[in-house]
């Protein structure tokens, strides 16, 4: 969405990773591991410090990026994230271990659509921050929230979808369902007036919605 020379532009700004943390990134680049972009992953973070959440609950793991750059930014924070492809569970659970941030972060491997159970034991959340299959945000918003806390927060990672959100003709149809998939769930969070909500145009689109709380 940004341009090529802006993007460079902004991350040779953005201060080194630690060895480890260029190593995963590494490692998603060659694994084609669909993780947040450098700028998406450090506006996210600077937005989690202003909100110092507690415990937080995150949909798709993949290898454990966004967790483990959560748990190192915020040294208070748990983490419950799930993931439901095994390969990537296990590479999450490996460098988990190599930061040494276990003690922060709980690893679920299945199908976030079926681990209600589970997740439900670690609640209330702080945030929410659903990053996993683009056909299903609206199902895991629904079944999720009751466990939002009160001034919660969810995050919503991909709403502009490489800008196809806003194309009028896609050729590849399965692109085309998913685009369509994202604009439906952006219309209806938007609609959503128990939330606030603000879509900014970082990465491949974050949507950042406030649960209003009782008094308003
Ligand atoms: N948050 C990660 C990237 C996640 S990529 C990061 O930025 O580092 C999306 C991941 O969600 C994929 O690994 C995919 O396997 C997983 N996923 C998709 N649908 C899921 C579901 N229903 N339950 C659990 N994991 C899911
Ligand atoms: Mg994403």
């Amino acid at each position: 969405m940004l341009s090529e020379e802006l993007t460079r532009y902004i991350e040779a700004l953005i201060p080194d990773r630690e060895p480890i943390v260029q190593e995963i990134e590494a490692y998603a680049k060659e694994h084609r591991v669909p993780i947040m972009d450098i700028i998406g992953i450090e506006a996210m973070l600077y937005i989690l410090q202003i909100i110092q959440p507690k415990n937080i609950f995150e949909i798709g793991t993949a290898i454990g990026y966004s967790a483990i750059r959560m748990a190192m930014k915020l040294p208070n924070a748990r983490i419950v994230t799930v993931e439901r492809d095994q390969e990537r569970y296990e590479r999450a659970l490996f460098y988990i271990e190599r930061t040494k941030t276990c003690d922060q972060i709980d690893v679920l491997f299945g199908d976030a659509l079926e681990l209600y159970n589970e997740v439900e034991k670690h609640a209330p959340f702080d945030v929410m921050f659903i990053d996993a299959a683009k056909g299903q945000y609206e199902r895991f918003f629904r079944l999720y929230e009751p466990l939002l806390a009160d001034g919660g927060v969810v995050i919503t990672d991909n709403v502009l979808f490489k800008g196809l959100v806003a194309a009028n003709e896609i050729e590849n149809k399965r692109w085309r369902q998913l685009a369509k998939k994202i604009r439906e769930y952006n219309e209806w969070l938007m609609r959503r007036t128990d939330y606030d909500t603000v879509i900014l145009p970082i990465g491949d689109g974050i949507a950042i919605s406030r649960k209003r709380g009782e008094t308003k």
